[in-house]
């Protein structure tokens, strides 16, 4: 399925959820095309890649739609990184600057080390994955890939390790 078709699935609306903001809203492209949208995202790496992946990682919340299908899809371990509170302990937690204020992020950190790939709907200042890629790395994985949607850095793109974050669709907004 050509990415332009899967595309129109993405509703723009302006001035949400603040002034200013023009917000890609994904559920239709979720209702409509989940199967095509997880293909696509495969496709983004090789198979060679694929092979050099135990698990994938989604990040609460979007990123569990994601990283779900693609787990499913390739039969490969779900590690998930979660708001604080959720998970019962060990686990170890990444606190990151939001445009105001601070948040944090919380992983497991039980599981023997993995080679895992980070998954998530959009990404905007990249602030989510870089929190996400330090906590897998305190949990002793390896973050050999990041995955969105969207992109909406454009030009200024996310890199982790030297590895730049494939996204299906970039906008320079
Ligand atoms: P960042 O940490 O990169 O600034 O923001 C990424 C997070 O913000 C993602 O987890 C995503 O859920 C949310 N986000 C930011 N902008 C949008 C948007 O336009 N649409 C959607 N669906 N989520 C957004």
């Amino acid at each position: 399925m050509p990415l332009s078709e899967l595309e129109q699935h993405i509703r723009c609306i302006p001035d949400f959820p603040k002034p200013g903001i023009l917000f890609r809203d994904m559920t239709p492209l979720l209702h409509d095309r989940f199967r095509d949208t997880i293909d696509a995202v495969i496709a983004l790496f090789s198979v060679e890649e694929w092979q050099g992946i135990d698990a994938i990682v989604g990040v609460e919340s979007r990123g569990f739609i994601l990283a779900g299908g693609l787990s499913y899809a390739l039969d490969k371990g779900l590690l998930v990184v979660r708001k604080p509170g959720k998970l019962p302990p060990p686990h170890h937690t990444v606190s990151y600057a939001l445009e105001y204020g601070q948040d944090s992020l919380q992983m497991s950190s039980n599981f023997t080390p993995q080679r895992v790939l980070i998954a998530d709907d959009v990404l905007a200042t990249g602030g989510t994955l870089r929190a996400t890629c330090e906590l897998c790395e305190r949990c002793g994985h390896t973050v050999v890939g990041t995955a969105t949607l969207i992109n909406l850095a454009g030009l200024n793109d996310f890199m982790w390790n030297g590895l730049r974050n494939r996204a299906l669709f970039t906008y320079g907004d």
